[in-house]
């Protein structure tokens, strides 16, 4: 039950949203199904939220979305905050980079969040999309196929 497991990550983050006074919106497509291990697609929402309170200032946007296109569900996070420069883009999903050292050292976390991200969604036959403009902010979006088929 996605609505289900959006509710608990909700409650995961609200703590650290509030702390830096972001509007955190979510959307949820009614009566969405998804075969897929919950316990992993609650840590790609977690993984991808921690990224967009870290790299947003304070009182920035961030939205969750949810909803289903075709055969997949995609899930998108969307941040306000200091975005991805072009050249690091290829190279943020690689464990352990992180765009600026002496910048997200302050951030104090290792370079793994998307790394593990990516590695999920390979797992689960999806896909995924990053968007971002230095300074605008940076949208994510997992596209999964709404029904694993298990070999
Ligand atoms: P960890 O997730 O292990 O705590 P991390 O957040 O630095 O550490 P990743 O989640 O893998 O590691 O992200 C890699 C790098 O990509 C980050 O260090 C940051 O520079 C950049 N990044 C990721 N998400 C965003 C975002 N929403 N806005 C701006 N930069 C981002
Ligand atoms: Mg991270």
């Amino acid at each position: 039950n996605v609505k289900e497991l959006v509710r608990e990550v909700k409650l995961i983050v609200e703590h650290k949203m509030k702390k830096k006074d972001l509007s955190f919106s979510v959307d949820v497509e009614e009566g969405l199904e998804l075969t897929a291990d919950m316990e992993k697609i609650k840590q790609i929402m977690i993984n991808l939220l921690d990224n967009a309170i870290n790299y947003t200032p304070e009182k920035g946007r961030v939205n969750l979305e949810v909803k289903r296109s075709d055969d997949t569900v995609s899930i998108q996070v969307k941040d306000s905050g200091i975005g991805i420069e072009k050249d690091a883009l290829p190279r943020i999903f690689e464990r352990f980079y992180r765009v600026d050292k002496a910048r997200s050292r302050n951030t104090g976390g290792t370079g793994l969040g998307l790394a593990i991200v990516k590695h999920i969604v390979e797992v689960h036959d999806g896909d995924i999309q990053i968007e971002s403009e230095p300074g605008q902010g940076t949208a994510v979006t997992v596209y999964l196929p709404k029904v694993r088929i298990d070999d």
